[in-house]
Formats: C-alpha cells, sequence, structure tokens
C-alpha cells in the first residue's frame, strides 16, 4: 500500500482525457501516441529506479467552457495522437494559445502522482510501432505551478498537497474529523459487508478498513466505484480531510442505496421466475404422472365446469371478481393440499347461490289467493283475511317494505301450512329455517373460513337448497332462539328482518353480501313473550288461538281425513271414519290446541286399514290381474306359443291406480272396537276431574304452556309436621310465593273461614303442609295459580271437596284482592276441551273474553270475581258455608 513518499518538484506529466487517477487507485494503461510511449520510455523503462510521474486529467474545452482553471502556458506538442482519446489514457494536448478554440485544452490544476508497478513493452505488427502497457498506482496530489514540455511531452512544476505528519495528527484530534471517520467507516463497513455477502467471500476488504489510514481508504473506496468525471474531479479537490470524507461519504451510501435497490429489483424478477418456473415444472410432471395412471385431468374438468357455473351465476361484479380471485388460487393447488376441498366447496356455494335467479312473479289474483287459503284452511276466517290485506299491499306496491308477519299460536294449528298457502298463492318457492333451539349466532351468519369445519349459516345454505332469491322464507320458532357466550342470535336475525339492512345481509363464511331484500319473511311462534322486543317491533303479530272440538271435526273431516287416506294410497272406497268416531278422537285420545295429534291418530287407523286392504289384496289382485292379464296381448303370445311376459302396472304418485287394482267388497267403517283395537284404551275421558277432585286438597287451575291452555290440577295434603310448608312440581320463584301468599291468607282467616274455632288456633300446629303440582316434570311459573292454591288449601283444611266441573285462573294479593292474568283465551279453550263447565277468571279478564270463539263461550259460564271470598264462594257445591260469618 502507498506510504508517504518524497515527491520531486517537477514531474512529467500524461493527461487523462475525461478521467481522473486517484491516490491509491491502479489502473492499467496501454501507451500507443509517440508523445506517451516517448514519456513511458524516459520516465520509466529506462529508469532504473522506478520512477514517478503525474497524472493529469484534461477536459475538452468544447464539453465544458469553464471549469477547472485553463493552464494556458504556451505547451507544444503534436497533434497527432488524437486517436488515442476514447481510451481512459494519455493524450496530447494541442497549443493553447486560443487560436483555435476547439483545440483548446483545459488541463485541471491539479493532479495525482503515480507509480509504474508493473511495465511492459510491445511491438505492433507489421507497423513496427512500439507501445507500452503500464500498470500505475496513484500515490498522492499535488498541485501543478507551471506546465512546460521536455521533447514531445509535458513537464510540470508542482507542490504536493498531502499533509505533514505534525499536520495529520493535528487534524486527527479534530472532533469533525472523527465523527466524520466514523461515520465513513460505518458506511463503508456496510457496503462492504453487502459485497462480501453477494461474493459470498472472506473479509480481506476488511482488513483493509483495519490498516490503511482514513484519509486514504476515501479514496481507494471512491476510486473503485464507477462515477461521473465531475464527481471524480470534486474528490480529486478535496485536499482538505474533513472535506474528502464527507465526500467519500456521500458517495459511498449512494454507492450502497443503489446497490440495495438493484438487489431488490433482482431478487423480486428471481423470485417471480423461479416461482412460475417452478409452478411449470410441477405442473408438467403433474401431468405426466397422471397420463401415467391414466388419470387424466378429471380435476382439471371439474374446475372448468366449475368456473362456467360460477360464470353463468351472475354474481355482481365486485363478487365476481372475488370468486375469480378464489378460483385462480384453487388452480394452483393440488387436490391433496389442504385448503383445497374448502376453497372448492366454498366457490361450489358461490356458484350454486341464486344471485339473481328468481320465480318469475306472476300478477296473481287476490280472489284465487283467498280461494287458495280457503281450500287449504278451515275456518281462521280473521287470519285469513289479514293475510288477504297483506298480500293486497304487496299487489299494489310489489316493492313496500311492510312488516314482517308472525303467526303465534300453539303448535298444530297450521300455522306452517298457511305460510306454504301464502307462497303457493304468490306462486313462489317455500322454504322453512328451523330456529328451535338455536343459540349460536354463527347459526344464523355462518363461521367463518378459517375454522375447520366451518359453513354458511342456515339463511343462507336455505337460499343455496331453494335456489331461487326470492322465496316465501319460514323462520320457523323465532321464539325459541336463545343467547349465550356464542352470540345472540336474535341480533343476527334483527339484520336479516330489517329491509334496509339486509341488502347487503353478510355471511361470515360467505365473506361477501348477499341480497336478502326480494325474500318474502314470515315468522312462526309459539309464545309472544320470549321474542326480544326490538324483534317483534319488526313483526306484525297474527294470533292463532287453538280450535274448538267443532272446529276441529270440520278440519278432520274436510281436510285430514282426506290427506292422511291418500298419503297411504287409501280412498274413502277403502275406510271410512264417520264424524262419531272423529268426535271420540277428539275427546279420548287428543288434548291439544292444534290438530297434530288427531292427524297423527287418523293418520294409525289409515295405517291399519291398510294393512287389512293389503292382505285382502293378496286374494283378490291374482284373480283379478289373471283376468286382466287375459288381454288380446297375452293371448297372442301365448298364442304364439311364446313366453308370458310380466306386465308392470305404471304406479303413480298418490298409488290411487294400485289401489284401483284391488276390489273391496265393502270399505273398511271404523267403529268403537276398532279405535280401542287401533289406539289403545281411551287416554282421557271427562270423567277425570270428577275423580281427581274426590278428595278434599285438590283443586282445578287454568295455566298456560307452550302448547296454548293447559287444565292444571293443584294438590295440597297435611301431616304430623313442624308447620312447614313443601312444595314440588318443578315451580319457579313466582309460583312459589303464590303459595306462600296462599297458606298466610288462610291461616291469617282461618277462624272466619269457620277452619279454626278461635283466632288463636295455629292451622299449622303439629303439622307439615305439602303442595305439590302432577306433571312433575314440566317446569311451571307464574302467578295465575293463586286463586286455585287458596282453594285446595281451603278445601284441605275443611275436608271439603271442590266442584268438579269448575276451573279457575287468576293471580291474588295478600289481601285477599284477585287480579287478571294473561292467555285467557287459550285458557277457556283448554277448559272446554278438558269438558269443564264453569270457569272463574279475574273480573278485569273481561275484556279477553271477547276474543274467545261464542261456540266455546255458548257451552261454558263464565264467573267473574274480584275478591278470593266469591272464588270460595263459587268452587264449592253449595257455595261457601263459612260467608255469613266472615267478617271480611
Ligand atoms: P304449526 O306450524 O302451527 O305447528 P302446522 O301448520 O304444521 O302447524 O299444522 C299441522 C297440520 O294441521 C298440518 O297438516 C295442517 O295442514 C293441519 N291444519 C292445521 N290447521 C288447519 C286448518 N285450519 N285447516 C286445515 N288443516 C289444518
Amino acid at each position: 500500500m502507498a506510504e508517504s513518499v518524497e515527491l520531486p518538484s517537477r514531474l512529467a506529466i500524461l493527461p487523462f482525457r475525461n478521467k481522473v487517477l486517484l491516490p491509491g487507485a491502479i489502473i492499467r494503461i496501454r501507451c500507443t501516441s509517440p508523445s506517451s510511449v516517448k514519456l513511458v520510455e524516459q520516465e520509466l523503462w529506462q529508469k532504473e529506479e522506478k520512477g514517478l510521474i503525474g497524472i493529469l486529467p484534461v477536459r475538452d474545452a468544447e464539453d465544458t467552457p469553464s471549469v477547472s482553471p485553463v493552464i494556458s502556458q504556451g505547451v507544444g506538442a503534436d497533434s497527432t495522437e488524437r486517436s488515442s482519446k476514447t481510451q481512459a489514457g494519455p493524450t496530447d494536448s494541442p497549443k493553447l494559445n486560443g487560436k483555435n478554440p476547439q483545440e483548446v485544452i483545459h488541463w485541471h490544476a491539479r493532479g495525482v502522482a503515480a507509480r509504474a508497478l508493473h511495465l511492459s513493452r510491445g511491438v505492433e505488427k507489421p507497423s513496427g510501432r512500439v507501445t507500452y502497457t503500464v500498470v500505475l498506482e496513484g500515490l498522492c496530489r499535488f498541485s501543478v505551478q507551471e506546465l512546460g514540455t521536455r521533447g514531445t511531452y509535458y513537464i510540470a512544476r508542482i507542490t504536493p498537497l498531502e499533509m505533514t505528519k505534525a499536520e495529520m495528527e493535528h487534524v486527527e484530534q479534530d472532533p469533525d474529523f472523527i465523527t466524520l471517520s466514523r461515520r465513513f467507516k460505518a458506511t463503508a463497513m456496510e457496503l462492504i459487508s453487502i459485497l462480501e455477502q453477494k461474493q459470498k467471500a472472506g473479509g480481506r476488504t476488511k482488513v483493509l478498513l483495519e490498516t490503511v489510514p482514513i484519509h486514504k481508504l476515501a479514496d481507494i473506496f471512491v476510486a473503485s466505484f464507477e462515477i461521473s468525471f465531475e464527481e471524480q474531479l470534486c474528490m480529486l479537490d478535496s485536499v482538505d480531510l474533513k472535506v474528502r470524507l464527507s465526500k467519500a461519504t456521500e458517495l459511498v451510501d449512494r454507492h450502497l442505496q443503489s446497490i440495495r435497490v438493484a438487489e431488490k429489483i433482482t431478487q423480486k424478477v428471481e423470485g417471480q421466475l423461479s416461482k412460475s418456473q417452478k409452478e411449470f415444472l410441477l405442473r408438467q410432471q403433474m401431468r405426466a404422472i397422471k397420463e401415467e395412471l391414466g388419470d387424466n385431468d378429471d380435476d382439471e374438468d371439474d374446475l372448468a365446469a366449475l368456473e362456467s357455473k360460477m360464470q353463468s351465476a351472475g354474481m355482481p361484479s365486485n363478487i365476481w371478481k372475488h370468486a375469480q380471485r378464489e378460483l385462480r388460487r384453487l388452480k394452483k393447488m393440488q387436490p391433496q393440499q389442504p385448503g383445497y376441498n374448502s376453497s372448492r366447496v366454498y366457490l361450489e356455494l358461490l356458484a350454486d347461490l341464486p344471485w339473481q335467479k328468481a320465480t318469475e312473479e306472476h300478477e296473481f289474483d287476490l280472489k284465487a289467493a283467498k280461494e287458495r287459503l280457503d281450500t287449504d284452511h278451515y275456518g281462521l276466517v280473521k287470519v285469513k283475511q289479514r293475510i288477504i290485506e297483506y298480500l293486497a299491499v304487496r299487489k299494489l306496491k310489489p316493492d313496500a317494505r311492510g312488516p314482517i308477519l308472525c303467526f303465534v299460536g300453539p303448535p298444530g294449528v297450521g300455522k306452517t301450512s298457511l305460510v306454504s298457502s301464502i307462497a303457493a298463492a304468490l306462486g313462489r318457492k317455500f322454504i322453512r329455517i328451523s330456529l328451535g333451539g338455536v343459540k349460536d349466532e354463527a347459526d344464523i351468519r355462518g363461521h367463518r373460513r378459517t375454522y375447520i369445519g366451518s359453513m354458511p349459516g342456515r339463511l343462507i345454505d336455505g337460499l343455496k337448497r331453494v335456489a331461487v332469491c326470492n322465496p316465501v322464507m319460514l323462520l320457523d320458532e323465532i321464539d325459541k332462539t336463545g343467547s349465550d357466550v356464542r352470540g345472540d342470535p336474535a341480533s343476527a336475525l334483527l339484520e336479516v328482518l330489517d329491509p334496509e339492512q339486509n341488502k347487503t345481509f353478510n355471511d361470515h363464511y360467505l365473506n361477501v353480501p348477499f341480497d336478502l331484500s326480494k325474500v318474502m319473511f314470515v315468522a312462526t311462534a309459539n309464545r309472544l313473550q320470549p321474542i326480544p322486543p326490538p324483534l317483534l317491533d319488526r313483526m306484525e303479530v297474527i294470533e292463532l288461538p287453538g280450535y274448538t272440538p267443532e272446529e276441529k271435526l270440520r278440519i278432520a273431516m274436510q281436510h285430514l281425513i282426506p290427506r292422511v287416506l291418500d298419503q297411504h294410497g287409501l280412498s274413502s272406497e277403502f275406510l271410512q271414519i264417520p264424524e262419531a268416531m272423529v268426535t271420540l278422537i277428539i275427546q279420548r285420545y287428543t288434548r291439544e290446541a292444534g290438530v297434530r295429534s288427531l292427524e297423527r291418530n287418523l293418520a294409525a287407523l289409515a295405517r291399519a286399514a291398510a294393512v287389512k286392504v293389503a292382505e285382502q289384496e293378496q286374494v283378490v289382485p291374482l284373480n283379478q290381474d289373471m283376468h286382466r292379464l287375459a288381454s288380446p296381448l297375452v293371448e297372442n303370445r301365448l298364442a304364439g306359443g311364446g313366453e308370458v311376459e310380466m306386465e308392470v302396472i305404471p304406479m303413480s304418485e298418490n298409488n290411487h291406480e294400485i289401489a284401483g287394482a284391488f276390489h273391496i267388497a265393502s270399505p273398511l267403517v271404523v267403529d268403537e272396537p276398532m279405535l280401542e283395537k287401533v289406539l289403545g284404551p281411551p287416554r282421557f275421558d271427562d270423567t277425570e276431574a270428577a275423580e281427581r277432585v274426590a278428595t278434599p286438597g285438590v283443586s282445578v287451575g287454568l295455566v298456560w304452556t307452550n302448547f296454548g291452555g293447559e287444565v292444571q290440577f293443584v294438590e295440597a295434603t297435611a301431616m304430623v309436621g313442624k308447620g312447614e310448608l313443601h312444595l314440588t312440581g318443578q315451580l319457579g320463584d313466582v309460583i312459589k310465593e303464590s303459595a306462600q301468599i296462599a297458606l298466610t291468607w288462610v291461616r291469617a282467616r282461618a277462624a272466619d273461614l269457620k277452619l279454626a274455632i278461635t283466632e288463636e288456633i295455629n292451622l299449622l300446629q303439629g303439622r307439615d303442609i305439602h303442595i305439590h303440582f302432577p306433571a312433575g316434570a314440566v317446569p311451571k311459573d307464574g302467578p295465575s295459580a293463586g286463586i286455585t292454591l287458596v282453594t285446595a288449601l281451603v278445601s284441605l283444611f275443611s275436608q271439603k271437596s271442590v266442584r268438579a266441573d269448575t276451573a279457575m285462573t287468576g293471580e291474588m294479593t295478600l289481601r285477599g284482592l284477585v287480579l287478571p292474568v294473561g292467555g285467557i283465551k287459550d285458557k277457556i279453550l283448554a277448559a272446554h276441551r278438558h269438558g269443564v263447565k264453569r270457569v272463574i277468571l279475574p273480573e278485569r279478564n273481561l275484556k279477553d273474553l271477547v276474543e274467545v270463539p261464542s261456540a266455546v263461550l255458548a257451552n261454558l259460564e263464565v264467573i267473574l270475581v274480584k275478591r278470593m271470598e266469591e272464588v270460595l264462594e263459587q268452587a264449592f257445591d253449595g257455595g261457601c258455608p263459612w260467608r255469613q260469618h266472615s267478617r271480611l
């Protein structure tokens, strides 16, 4: 490495055209012009010691008119070596007297002394011209004092520009210099590491960084980059060390950045290339393997089919783009790859969903709709009227955002079948989404696709099944949704039922909005109370009470029996169920608000009849069919001596043809013994109440359940004990409190009610009371058993039975006032079903009686009461005997 050198006062000058040799740089040049050949020969070749020469940059005058000082001493030289100017090497200088501005050469005032590290001489053939190749090392800067010639080459008087040792030491103390050199070293270090990483070479350059003085390092680094001539000159002129360092840092840093950018670009390009090349290769391999296996491109065919299905699905453009992206991803995957299947199932769903496909909605005829509802359903006059009104509004304003219909009533009253009739009347498809027991919001909205086994929610799944975007969608049992830690399905339903929001319904699985606004939603529920108020707010409630026995009979005769017979391949030719028998079924085998179990019982009869008919069939068809088969066809065949062929009787949907194939002497008529044989002994009878209340301590209440109204017995008994009250029968808090209140009231009135001789006597002296609500497995709660409880207790203490024909409902206050309760209509219907003749109700429930069918009211005596004493008066045979003495 270049150590500090003593420079002579004069140096032979080799001009470098548009090029700078910096100290520390090593360069190889080829000298061909006579003047430079001469210079090399005289100054370097012929000297024993390796000589020094000066390298001085020159700039063509026409390039830049005034950058560096023009040294205009009268320098004379021949100009025969112009040809060498393109080479980064020596060039010749014309006269600098300015006569010919085209030929003026601008000499730079500073240059670098250089030492020849290696020299070789050559002779060009065939001209015999001598040339030299010189390896030069830049040593130190000098400035030109005077430029002259020695023979054909230049010579200059110079002054060295390098600092002395003392000056150096002084500068090294300078804090600015220290900071600058640190910065430079850090940048240089970074550059070296990057370069070494790229070339995976060892750390020789790093050693350089440790051993070479910093000001020389700056030159060496800069000399190794390709930088512009101006910048090279600028570096050469940076005699001041601080200036030199900061300039060098800037240049090294710039170089570093450019390497980084270049690297990034290459990486990217390489990455892309190699990825697609890899994919291509793998695909080729896959194809080859498949061909070998004879397993030709099934998947690709499938994917093509999927793609065309997606194209015809009519997705909105943004969703189509999303689907295409997903499809591209899928195409790149292997079928065995995890995620392939889920991605595929997802795309199938996108393709299957009815984005635009709709049932054409014809101009519907209100009259026809009404007829349809009438033929499908007996009675329900008000309900049908309301539905027709709803449809009329839709007809006038098809896009009307009216409320959602919600049918509320006990099971089996025809809610579902009404909705399917609406769909039929509108000519739309019908789909039922069961919400019973849905507690997880994901059931409505779907699971995100990140979950394993994720699925779309029930709505989207339903739409996929029904395959049109405008079906009538029944949200069944909307009151049975509950909320827990997994979210609140009701809030998702809110979005579904809100016409403003459901245009962009967001299913988590689907992850793109789906327009539900064309779907006609109808909901059903058993009870109103559990439905969250905001949800209820969006719905128009239509209540369906239970049916009276007469209505049930009509429904059975007109609708259920024909349907049941048809379902079992029978007709009235085979089985007849007389009205009297249907009435018996209603009375003895069913106790429900709707007609579901009635339908089941009728179905049981039909099954039994089918067996009978089928047994007869074994005899009948053989003869008959033989007879029938004796058709010309058979005869011809027989005549022709060929084999007899089987004749297949085509089966139609409802098997009428099969039935038609049989002849039965007379239809089977259901009678009482058959009822008992098929349905078993009667399950209910009107004597039940009488038997149960025969013992004192039992009273008949009316309660409200999910299945509509029910008759509920309350049993009380006393036994030896410590005056405690025991309650059983799965009771809630409210009903337990009612029992406490009842007992307190009875104890407080014991003397007035003649239950005890004096007021001092404790009714509970030495005994416990146990109250039980039968049907122990069914949870019960509510305040409406208040008056029933008191009646049971009074009956117990007085040892008098209550009237078997009287049922009651009503809340009681501690002071004996009877307060109104809910569900009156259903409760009265239940009482009627049970054959109850008298019903005791709170007076303030009078208004609810309007809703009760008049046919039922006609068969019942309704007693309205204000106080508990009136209840007791009515509940016991011959009234309440203690009333006269009562001070209440
Ligand atoms: P829900 O949905 O209220 O539980 P469904 O609609 O399933 O009851 O009705 C049960 C059965 O009773 C169905 O076969 C239905 O056709 C029949 N049904 C109920 N009410 C009537 C009615 N008024 N007229 C004719 N059939 C009825």
